[in-house]
């Protein structure tokens, strides 16, 4: 087993005056092939795992372009999520066989990540696939499942309930935006989904969306500190100025959360939304989310939280079509729902 091949993705960088320029980064060529690997080169460990799904998430495709804020050393190969079979274990929690769950931690930063037959990991980053799960299921939520949930999860313990009014959705039809308008109209609350994708609008009613918006519709560009109160809550992927445009639109005593930065890492705002109108704005990290309560939301997930809609939102792949079509269709904003990974 140990000196045994395996299909990976392969991430290599280099000095952009040596070869011919296809993607630069900081005078950085970086170039994306699948190869064999061999398992002897994957990092120590507790637990060599059989990847049997994984999953595309933007920073994978961040990792995969040499964004050195997600991955420092390359060669490299991405990957956040995997989901799959214990082959080797070293520690007494887990057993040969046993089907497991890995997102966030270090995986596919700086430690080989899930676009890859077998990974090895520490076992602190690794959960026993929750019941009435599949391996697959657990990968069409992955990061941007895991994240959605946990945005409504704090937004509710901030106190967002559904009485009192609606809920935008950023980035509506991505890997965040399409679990999480999904989940909050099966939890009761009138979704309304912000998109830039017109030819969407359907597939983001058929998840539960009552009222259907243009991205543009949310590019405030007044210089007025706050605008009419609509939204009761706001689950925003994209910041920037669209994240600055919900704050100024959100009603009094309104609840925000905050992951993400497709549209740009920074915002402009005045402290009137917070100050004026006791606006709540909450930070949602998955990466290192704690691995008790993290267990606690991915049972809610695989039961109460359940989505009948899952494989509605997924699109799946192998590696040589993921490098080749999907980790440049989500840099451009491309995909919609999920793209669940079969790396053999
Ligand atoms: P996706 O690429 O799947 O979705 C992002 C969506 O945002 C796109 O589909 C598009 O939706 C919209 N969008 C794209 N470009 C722009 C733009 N320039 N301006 C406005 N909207 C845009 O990504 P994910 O859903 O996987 O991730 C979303 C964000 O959340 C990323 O920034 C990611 O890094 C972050 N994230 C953070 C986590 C955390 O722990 N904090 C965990 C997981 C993700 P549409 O066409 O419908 O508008």
């Amino acid at each position: 087993m140990n000196n045994a091949t395996f299909k990976a993705l392969w991430v290599t960088e280099t000095p952009a005056e040596n070869s011919p320029p296809t993607k630069t980064v900081h005078d950085r060529i970086y170039q994306r092939t699948v190869i064999e690997r061999n398992i002897n080169d994957l990092p120590a460990g507790d637990l060599l795992i059989k990847v049997i799904y994984s999953s595309l998430n933007y920073k994978d495709a961040l990792s995969a372009e040499g964004h050195k804020g997600v991955t420092r050393q390359y060669p490299h190969t991405p990957g956040i999520d995997a989901a799959g079979i214990v082959a080797q274990s070293n520690c007494t929690d887990f057993k040969e066989g046993q089907k497991v769950l890995v997102t966030g931690y270090d995986l596919g930063m700086n430690t080989a990540g899930g676009f890859a037959e077998y990974i090895r990991v520490p076992a602190a980053w690794v959960m026993k696939l929750p019941k009435n799960l599949s391996l697959q299921e657990s990968m069409i939520y992955g990061t941007a499942g895991f994240t959605a949930a946990l945005s409504i999860f704090k937004l509710q313990h901030s106190g967002l309930k559904p009485e009192q009014g609606e809920v935008l959705v950023t980035g509506a039809t991505g890997g965040v935006g399409s679990i999480a308008v999904a989940l909050l109209a099966k939890l009761g609350f009138s979704v309304i989904a912000a998109t830039g994708k017109t030819q969407s609008h359907d597939f983001l009613r058929q998840l539960g969306a009552k009222e259907v918006i243009g991205r543009d519709t949310l590019q405030d560009k007044s210089k007025r500190p706050m605008l009419k109160g609509r939204w009761a809550g706001v689950l925003d992927t994209v910041g920037g100025n669209i994240l600055a445009t919900a704050l100024k639109s959100t009603q009094y005593g309104g609840h925000i959360s905050c992951c993400g930065l497709v549209a740009s890492a920074e915002f402009s705002t005045s402290v009137f939304p917070f100050i004026l109108r006791g606006i709540n704005l909450l930070g949602v990290d998955s990466v290192e989310y704690p691995m008790t309560s993290r267990s606690r939301l991915w049972q809610l997930i695989a039961n109460e939280w359940k989505i009948e809609s899952l494989q509605q939102l997924m699109i799946e792949c192998d590696l040589t079509t993921l490098n080749t079509t999907y980790i440049d269709k989500i840099l451009q904003g491309q995909i919609q729902g999920r793209v669940v990974v079969k790396p053999y």
